[in-house]
C-alpha cells in the first residue's frame, strides 16, 4: 500500500512553510505596503515592481481547463527540472533512501539525486529500449522512494508498453514518476487521466517541448492533492516570475496553434526518419514518439565533428550504453532539416544521397 506519510522525510512533515506577503494578503486593496517592493515602479511600463502570484492560479486554471485536471492536481516548477529537484528534496533522505532509474535515460535524475546525495539504482533498458521489470522489481528494497520512469524516453525516443508502466504502479509502493516531457508528439495516451487510480503516480509535462516556450522554465507535475500540497510547502515561494505566466496564460490560449506545429513535427520526423533509413551508413533509425530521432551511424563522432564544421549541431550520443554509434537528432524546420541531409550527403561525397529530399 501506498503511505504518503511513511516516504515523506521527517525535516519536510514537520516543516512551516515560508509565508509570503502574497500568501498572507491576496484580496483587493489600494496601497500595497506589505512587501518591501519599489513602490515607484519600474524602468519598465509595466507591474514588474510587485512580486508575482506564489500560487499561480490563472495560469493553473488555463492547463486546467485544456488538461482536464482540476488545478489542485497540479504542481508549476520552474521547468520540470524543479520538479525533479523538489521530488528529492521532498521525498528522499540523503544518504538513505536510494531511487530506480532505467538508462539510457533523460541525466538530470542521476544529477538531482547525486546533487541530493540519495543512491541510484539502474535497471537499464531490454536492447529494444523497454522496461527490464525484473530487474527493476529486484532493485527496489525497503528504502526506494521513487521509481522514475521517462515515456517516450529521452535519447531513445519510445513509449514504454503501457502494461509494463502499469505494473510498476500497482506493484510498487513508492512514488512513480512518469516523465511526458515529449507526450505531445507520441501515439500513447497520456498517463494524466489515471491519477484518481493511482496515488503514487506523479506525470510531469512541460512547456518546453510541444508549446515551444523552453525559455519560460515552466514545468508540470500531476498528482494526487496530498503529493501536490507536500511540493507546495517546499518550493521557493516566487518560482514561476511574473513574465513567465504571463506569457504561459496567451500561450494557453493557442492550442490550436500548438497542436499544428505538433501534426507538422510530427510529419518531419517521420520524413526525416524515412531518409536517414535510406543513407547506406545508417544502421538503424529508432522509431521515435518524440520530436527527435535516435540514428545508429557508422562512425558516429566524425559524423558529429563533420556536421560541427557545417554549424550544425546534433546530440553525441555514442558514449551511452546501449546507444553505442547513436546521434541524437531533434526535427528541425524543413530548411534545417534539408540543411541536414545535404550536409549527411557532403559527408559521404554527395555519391548514394544525390536523389534524397526530406518531405
Ligand atoms: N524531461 C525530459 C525527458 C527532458 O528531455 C527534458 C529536457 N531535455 C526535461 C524533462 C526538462 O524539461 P524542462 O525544460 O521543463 O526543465
Amino acid at each position: 500500500m501506498f503511505d504518503l506519510e511513511r516516504i515523506t522525510r521527517e525535516n519536510i512533515k514537520g516543516l512551516v512553510p515560508y509565508s509570503s506577503a502574497r500568501d498572507e494578503f491576496s484580496g483587493e486593496a489600494k496601497v500595497f505596503l506589505d512587501a518591501n517592493e519599489n513602490s515607484l515602479g519600474s524602468p519598465l511600463p509595466k507591474w514588474y515592481n510587485r512580486y508575482p502570484d506564489p500560487h499561480q492560479l490563472k495560469v493553473k486554471e488555463a492547463i486546467s481547463t485544456i488538461k482536464g485536471i482540476a488545478s489542485e492536481h497540479i504542481f508549476l516548477g520552474n521547468g520540470s527540472d524543479e520538479c525533479i529537484d523538489l521530488l528529492f528534496r521532498c521525498f528522499c533522505e540523503p544518504k538513505i533512501d536510494n531511487v530506480v532509474i532505467c538508462p539510457p535515460t533523460y541525466g538530470m535524475y542521476g544529477v538531482s539525486a547525486n546533487i541530493n546525495n540519495v543512491e541510484v539504482r539502474k535497471a537499464p533498458l531490454t536492447e529494444d529500449f523497454q522496461l527490464d521489470l525484473t530487474h527493476l522489481e529486484n532493485l527496489v528494497d525497503a528504502q526506494t522512494r521513487i521509481v522514475w520512469i521517462c515515456s517516450p524516453n529521452n535519447p531513445t525516443g519510445n513509449c514504454f508498453n503501457r502494461t509494463d508502466i502499469e505494473a510498476v504502479l500497482n506493484n510498487f509502493n513508492g512514488i512513480v514518476v512518469i516523465d511526458e516531457a515529449y507526450i505531445n508528439f507520441a501515439r500513447q495516451k497520456s498517463f494524466i487521466q489515471d491519477l484518481a487510480d493511482y496515488p503514487n503516480l506523479v506525470v510531469m509535462q512541460t512547456f518546453s517541448k510541444a508549446w515551444g516556450l523552453a525559455a519560460l522554465r515552466l514545468g508540470m507535475a500531476f498528482a494526487s492533492v496530498s503529493i501536490i500540497d507536500v511540493l507546495n510547502k517546499v518550493k521557493p515561494p516566487y518560482n514561476i516570475n511574473q513574465v513567465s505566466q504571463e506569457l504561459a496564460l496567451r500561450a494557453l490560449e493557442e492550442v490550436g496553434q500548438v497542436n499544428d506545429m505538433i501534426r507538422e513535427i510530427v510529419d518531419m520526423r517521420n520524413a526525416l526518419s524515412e531518409v536517414f533509413e535510406r543513407i547506406p551508413t545508417v544502421e538503424k533509425v529508432y522509431p521515435s514518439d518524440a520530436n527527435f530521432i535516435l540514428v545508429k551511424i557508422k562512425e558516429a563522432r566524425m559524423v558529429y565533428d563533420f556536421l560541427l564544421t557545417k554549424g550544425i549541431v546534433v546530440r553525441d550520443r555514442s558514449n551511452v550504453r546501449l546507444c553505442e554509434d547513436c546521434l541524437r537528432i531533434t526535427v528541425g524546420t524543413e530548411k534545417e532539416n534539408t540543411m541536414l541531409i545535404d550536409a549527411i550527403g557532403d559527408w559521404l561525397s554527395g555519391k548514394q544521397l544525390e536523389d534524397l529530399t526530406v518531405v
